[in-house]
Formats: C-alpha cells, sequence, structure tokens
C-alpha cells in the first residue's frame, strides 16, 4: 500500500526534472510512510526515503514507517542537507504552500550548489484516489459523525445556544470512538444562516428558524464532512422553497457522479439549476472538496476544476443559497466515487427535518 504511494511520488521526479522531492506537509508525510507524529518531513530520492524527525518521535517514526531511514535530528536543516549532498543532489523539489519563507532560505543558505524547485500544489492530487483502507476508514469517520448528529436531534430545541449543540456533537462523536472533530463546527441559525462559515455562537435558536450544522468528526487520521440544515419549528413556504431548491441541485450533482465526468460539470448542474431558480447570486463558492486526511485536499469540485472524476475519489457536494438579513441553506453529503456511479459515506437524510 505505501509501496504503491511512493512508487506514485517517485513519478513527480520526473515531471519537475529532480533529483528528490522533499515533502513538508504532515498529511503528505503520514500517506508516504505511515508516520503519525505531528512533526517531520520526507526526503524522497529514486531509491531511497528518508524521515526526519526529532527525538519526541523517533520509536514512533521507527514502528509506523518501516520503509524509511529515520533520522533523528535538532537541527533538521544541517541534517536534511548533509542527506542531500550525500546522494549528490543538485534540483531539490520541495512543497511550496509547505514551508515557511525562512526555512527555504536557510536550505538555500545550506545548499548553495542546489537548485530548489517548487512542486507547486501538484502533489495534493497524489492523495485524490482513495485505496481500499482509506475509504473503509473514511467511511467509518462519516457514520460515526453521522449517528452522533442523530443522537443529538432530541436536544435541539427553541432556547438552547448554537454552541450547546457543538458541544453535545462533539461530546458525542468522541464517546462513539472518534479521535475527536475535524474541524470548528458551524452552527449557524436564522439569519447567521447566511454566514457561509458561521461558527457556533452564544446566538439561541428560535422557533421558527433553519439552522444549518456543518460539522465531520476524525477517525484514525481520516476526516469526515457533513452539512445538515434543520428546521426549528415549522418553516414557512419561502424557507420550504429555498430548501427544496438546494436539495434538489445536490441530489443533481450526486446523480451525474461518475467515472469519467468532468468535475467542473457537476459544479455547473447544481450552479445552473440555483441560477435558473433566481438564487445564482446566492451560492457564491465552489461545489465540493475532497476529503481525506484533511477535512479540505484535492481533487476541488468547482467551475475552474480541471480533472475528471476517478473511482476512488472521496470528495463533498454541498451547495448551498445565503441571502444577508435572511438566512441560508447548504446541505452537504461526502460521496465515494464507485466504478459506475458513488456511494454516500455521510448517511443522515437529507429530507427537511423538522424538529
Ligand atoms: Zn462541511
Ligand atoms: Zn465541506
Amino acid at each position: 500500500m505505501i509501496k504503491n504511494r511512493v512508487a506514485a511520488a517517485r513519478a513527480f521526479l520526473q515531471r519537475f526534472d529532480v533529483d528528490a522531492i522533499l515533502f513538508s506537509d504532515i498529511k503528505d508525510v503520514r500517506y508516504l510512510s505511515g508516520f503519525s507524529g505531528s512533526e517531520g518531513v520526507l526526503l524522497l530520492g529514486d531509491t531511497e526515503v528518508f524521515l526526519f524527525t526529532d527525538s519526541r518521535y523517533t520509536t514512533q517514526a521507527a514502528k509506523e514507517a518501516s520503509g524509511c531511514t529515520i533520522i533523528e535530528c535538532s537541527n533538521k536543516t544541517a541534517e536534511i542537507a548533509s542527506r542531500i549532498v550525500s546522494f549528490g543532489s543538485c534540483n531539490l523539489g520541495f512543497q511550496a504552500e509547505n514551508i515557511t519563507v525562512a526555512f527555504y532560505e536557510e536550505l538555500h543558505r545550506s545548499l548553495p550548489e542546489v537548485r530548489l524547485v517548487s512542486v507547486g500544489t501538484e502533489t495534493g492530487s497524489l492523495r485524490s484516489v482513495k485505496d481500499c483502507s482509506e475509504i473503509e476508514t473514511l467511511a467509518k469517520a462519516a457514520a460515526i459523525a453521522s449517528e452522533s448528529f442523530e443522537d443529538i436531534l432530541s436536544m435541539i430545541r427553541p432556547g438552547i445556544s448554537e454552541k450547546d449543540v457543538a458541544l453535545q456533537l462533539e461530546i458525542t462523536l468522541r464517546a462513539k470512538g472518534a479521535d475527536g472533530k475535524s474541524f470548528d463546527f458551524i452552527v449557524a441559525s436564522g439569519e447567521r444562516g447566511a454566514l457561509p462559515h458561521g461558527r457556533a455562537s452564544e446566538k439561541l435558536l428560535s422557533s421558527g428558524e433553519l439552522v444549518t450544522v456543518d460539522f465531520g468528526a476524525t477517525f484514525d487520521g481520516y476526516a469526515s464532512d457533513e452539512t445538515v440544515t434543520i428546521a426549528v419549528g415549522e418553516v414557512n413556504a419561502r424557507q420550504r422553497e429555498v430548501y427544496q431548491i438546494v436539495k434538489d441541485a445536490h441530489d443533481m450533482a450526486i446523480e451525474a457522479v461518475r467515472p469519467g465526468v468532468a468535475l467542473k460539470h457537476l459544479d455547473a448542474l447544481a450552479r445552473d439549476y440555483i441560477s435558473k431558480k433566481g438564487f445564482g447570486d446566492f451560492f457564491r463558492h465552489g461545489l465540493g472538496h475532497g476529503v481525506g486526511l484533511d477535512v479540505h485536499e484535492k481533487p476541488v469540485v468547482s467551475f475552474r476544476s480541471e480533472g475528471e472524476v476517478v473511482a476512488g475519489m472521496v470528495f463533498t457536494i454541498e451547495p448551498g443559497i445565503y441571502m444577508p438579513g435572511w438566512g441560508g441553506v447548504r446541505i452537504e453529503d461526502t460521496v465515494c466515487v464507485t466504478s459506475n456511479g458513488c456511494s454516500l459515506l455521510t448517511k443522515v437524510s437529507k429530507e427537511l427535518i423538522v424538529l
């Protein structure tokens, strides 16, 4: 499994014409080595893989990352530099998005002969197609989060605060075996629903409000992501209408997911439908994103996406309508692409739940 990943990563050596690549995105380090610590960089060469970490992690790294040569370091740059010199590299790839300017300058100073080449965000695509064990873990994370949400529905009522909803949800998913939450939950009620990223506040829920809850669990390093918009008490015809438009856009996009379809086509399906219904100005973000070791990773599912859907991809479909002064609706599921369509990893029903 790890071997296949490393082999795929080595293709980037040729693609960028470099002798080695320094992976400093800690999730990539985990993906390519199995090391789950929070500090480490990985140097991938043609035949060798070095994992540099500090003394807190060397025992763990030796156990988890058996395919790597583990280098314990107190001065990371010096250790990295000496290895690079030892295998004669003169072109070194690095992840521009994941190193500080200070580290870059240090590398440059320590390796004046080495040409530093940015591999941009390209390496992010390594993780976009999941293997069986990743899909199993992602499904577990999503199932824990969905069950936890269903469990706390009974405590959601007028008078409780958005923060209480978030807290109960977090406690429940931890009790069900999650490592933790995959991000700070969004609980946005009433007019706050117009904030696509409205973190849970002290605001109390009122009857007649729509409440958007965006939540996820992490399990064994993998994240989940799901959004449910619920009605607290009876809601009016306009609220139901907006809900149904978002729901139809969501269903339409999910139905179209299959290998070979352009990612931007999925975005266009949902966006064109919402626009046709007159709400195009109120859907301002992309349709979805990959979910894996990071809650937001490749592929991006938006009007800018270049690629196409591939079996084994796991990504969200999350259209929304957000109207300042009125509120909002977002409906999000995480799908796993199969050979002829997709399955839903997230499990809460997206029919409007009226509490
Ligand atoms: Zn989400
Ligand atoms: Zn999302």
